[in-house]
């Protein structure tokens, strides 16, 4: 018999038993309650630190589960937290004592070739949506990590590998359906429920539940020049030097991520590297191969690369590159902020204290931005980064409890030594930092307009297990 750990919540029955089982005989998909044998399973989510007991765990199969969902939780009144991937930083998407309204088993996709659109279900992962779309050689610019969940990184824009050249998740989005907290269901788009529709492009889960997103697809690949050049991480201001000069007049095919690491144990990486501090431009060229690795050919004869991994790929294949860097499990943190530019200064503070990073297993990347992403306007999408040159996402990693402390205390001083050169944040990237921080990720006018929203689709604050933005 399985042996279910008793959790917090879960030795208490559930506060409102006959509530409950009235939603079992609507509810299509699975309700785990503490005393199931799929809890655990279940309550975990992407980042290992996070260790939460939710009183009831809704794991909805279709739109008329959500809407049960809300209903049920607002009649309870307990905290609802609503979960796509799994994969929010601070752990958003599970809660204790309240309800997890869980949308990954909707992950349905219906790619339309003719039309180039694609419409997904709030369950998807980024890996998901590209081996529908690749097939046809069609893509959505999305994230990094194949495990990440579609719907919380569109709702907070979505930054990766083909943003230069076709932007933002966000900016692909043509629809989405929305359960709200009143338990309506609505479409918002350009032309319906417009205001809506700017609020989900960027404002994170505040407005309501998405069950269904369409997007607009692009043609990519399926071959691309991709993967990184490794430079020692002690060269790593030199490389950042001939990095700017290099991508300051990069056409838009070019999307880079520099990673400070340390070389990790993969079948890929020669032993004798495994473990050295290393500094990597990471390239995905998403346009004619032949042009692309002229465009790469002077960066990777600067100085001598330990390791030169760019070549062509299959667009998919790299896509799944940082996946075992990032598994679900290990003990993360995060502080993040956005650059106008790798200034001398900039440069100078990344690679002094890139090379004090002390756990084998961390990813700090600092994303590229630019090209099609600062070409749409700011006020068209809530997203408020567009006009930085760079996000650095400022990782603290170890596997287990063990070292983590030490770890944080690293990211937050990276993080405290490039303050003067912040300009915002992208939310995504956010722990749990309180409302100043959110407010930076927005701007004063752009959080101002969100708020007014939120007092039209949510006045009560029944989503507020996120990135709030408070209705008061
Ligand atoms: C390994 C890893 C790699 C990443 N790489 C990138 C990257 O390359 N680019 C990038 O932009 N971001 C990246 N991120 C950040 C990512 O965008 C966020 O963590 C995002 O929240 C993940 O979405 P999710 O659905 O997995 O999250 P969840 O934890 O499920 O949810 C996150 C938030 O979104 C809300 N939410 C989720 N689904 C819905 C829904 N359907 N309706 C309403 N609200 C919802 C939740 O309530 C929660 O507040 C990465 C994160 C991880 C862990």
């Amino acid at each position: 018999m399985t042996q279910v750990r008793a959790a917090p919540q879960g030795d208490r029955p559930f506060p409102d038993p006959s509530g409950l089982a009235a939603l079992r005989r609507e509810f299509e998909g699975e309700l785990v309650i503490p005393s199931d044998a799929s809890y655990d399973e279940h309550r975990r989510i992407w980042n290992g630190s996070i260790d939460r007991y939710p009183a009831l765990i809704a794991r909805c199969a279709g739109v008329a589960d959500v809407t049960a969902a809300v209903g049920f939780a607002r009649d309870t009144g307990l905290i609802v937290a609503v979960r796509g991937g799994g994969h929010s930083f601070p752990g958003l998407s599970v809660c204790d004592g309240g309800i997890v309204i869980d949308l990954g088993p909707m992950r349905n996709i219906d790619v339309d070739v003719a039309q180039r659109r694609v419409s997904a279900g709030a369950g998807i992962r980024l890996g998901d949506l590209d081996a529908a779309t690749q097939p046809f050689g069609l893509a959505v610019p999305a994230g990094i990590v194949t495990h990440t969940g579609l719907a919380g990184l569109t709702l907070g824009g979505g930054i990766g590998w083909l943003m230069r050249k076709y932007g933002l998740t966000i900016d692909q989005l043509l629809s989405v359906d929305v359960v709200t907290a009143d338990g309506s269901f609505v479409r918002a788009s350009e032309t319906e429920n417009t205001d809506l529709f700017w609020g989900v492009r960027g404002g994170g889960g505040n407005f309501g539940i998405v069950t269904r997103f369409e997007f607009r697809l692009n043609p990519v690949g399926p071959m691309v020049l991709a993967g990184p050049i490794f430079w020692p991480m002690e060269q790593s201001a030199r490389v950042l030097r001939f990095y700017r000069e290099w991508i300051a007049d990069a056409p838009d095919d070019l999307t880079t991520i520099v990673v400070h690491r340390k070389a990790p144990p993969l079948p890929y990486v020669p032993p004798e590297l495994h473990g050295r501090p290393v500094v990597a431009v990471t390239v995905c060229w998403a346009g004619s191969i032949e042009e692309g690795e002229k465009f790469v050919r002077p960066m990777r004869r600067f100085g001598r690369p330990v390791l030169d991994l760019c070549q062509p790929k299959p667009f998919v294949e790299h896509q799944q590159m940082f996946d075992p860097s990032l598994p679900s499990g290990w003990w993360y943190y995060f502080r993040s902020c956005d650059v106008e530019a790798l200034t001398d200064e900039v440069i100078d503070i990344t690679a002094q204290h890139s090379v004090e990073m002390k756990s084998a297993i961390n990813t700090f990347p600092i994303f590229q931005l630019g090209g099609a992403v600062a070409r749409i306007g700011d006020d068209e999408t809530v997203f408020n980064g567009r006009r930085a040159g760079h996000t650095f996402n400022i990782n603290a990693t170890t596997a287990t409890a063990d070292g983590f402390d030490q770890e944080r205390a690293w990211s937050r001083g990276l993080w405290e030594a490039l303050r003067p050169y912040h300009t915002s944040v992208y939310v995504n990237f956010l722990m749990e930092e309180g409302e100043d921080r959110i407010r930076q990720a927005y701007g004063p006018a752009k959080y101002d307009r969100l708020k007014a929203l939120k007092r039209k689709y949510d006045p009560h604050n029944f989503f507020r297990q996120n990135q709030n933005i408070s209705p008061d």
